[in-house]
C-alpha cells in the first residue's frame, strides 16, 4: 500500500498575512499550486512502492533512492510539495527578530540590515522561477542560497531555515511585476520563532 502525501493545512487563516500577502493569493497558492504539486508527486510515485514508502525529504536528499524514470518528476513535484510545506511554516505576522538565530545572523552577516540586503538580493536575482533560502550548510554555517524551479537545498546537503518563494504565483496578483516590493514586505511576515526552532534542530 503506497502512502499518499498530503499538503499541510495552513497554520493560520488565509487572510492572516494581509496586507503583505493577500487572501486570494494564499488560497490559490496553497489550495491549487501546492495541492497540484502533491497530486503530481503522488501520481509519479504510485507505481513505485519502494519510493513511495520513503519520506519525500529523504528522496530529495538522496537521488539513489529514486528510479531514473521518475527522477525529474520527484525533483519538480516532490520538491514543490516539500518546499511549500516548509514555506507556510516560516510565515507569521508581528514576530520579533530574536533568539539564537538572531545572534547567529548578526554574527555571520554583521547586522540584521546586512542580512536583509543579502537575502533580498538573492531573492531578487533568481532568474525565472525559484526560491531564496537561509540554510545551515554542511559545515554548520549559515548561508544564503538560491534554488531554481522547485529544487530543494536538501539536494545540496543543506538544511532549510527560512525561505521566500519568488515564483510569480507567490506575488503576482498583488504585486504584479514588482518582485522587489514583495521581497521588501516579506520581512514583515517572517516567523522568527519557527526559524529559530529549525536552527536549533539543524545545529544538533
Ligand atoms: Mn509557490
Amino acid at each position: 500500500m503506497t502512502k499518499k502525501h498530503e499538503i499541510i493545512e495552513l497554520p493560520y487563516d488565509y487572510d492572516a498575512l494581509e496586507p503583505y500577502i493577500d487572501e486570494e493569493t494564499m488560497r490559490i497558492h496553497h489550495d491549487k499550486h501546492h495541492q497540484g504539486y502533491a497530486d503530481k508527486f503522488n501520481k509519479a510515485i504510485e507505481n513505485n512502492p519502494e519510493t513511495a514508502e520513503k519520506e519525500p525529504e529523504e528522496l530529495l536528499k538522496d537521488w539513489n533512492l529514486v528510479p531514473k524514470e521518475i527522477m525529474k518528476k520527484v525533483r519538480n513535484f516532490g520538491g514543490g510539495y516539500v518546499n511549500h510545506n516548509f514555506f507556510w511554516t516560516v510565515l507569521k505576522k508581528d514576530m520579533e527578530f530574536k533568539g539564537e538565530i538572531a545572534e547567529a545572523i548578526k554574527e555571520k552577516f554583521g547586522s540584521f540590515e546586512k542580512f536583509k540586503e543579502e537575502f533580498s538580493a538573492a531573492a531578487a536575482t533568481v532568474f525565472g522561477s525559484g526560491w531564496a533560502w537561509l540554510v545551515l550548510n554542511e559545515k554548520g554555517e549559515l548561508e544564503i542560497m538560491q534554488t531554481k524551479n522547485q529544487d530543494s537545498p536538501l539536494s545540496y546537503n543543506k538544511t532549510p531555515l527560512l525561505t521566500i518563494d519568488v515564483w510569480e504565483h507567490a506575488y503576482y496578483l498583488k504585486y504584479q511585476n514588482k518582485r522587489k516590493e514583495f521581497i521588501d514586505k516579506f520581512f514583515n511576515i517572517i516567523n522568527w520563532e519557527k526559524v529559530n526552532e529549525y536552527y536549533l534542530k539543524a545545529k544538533q
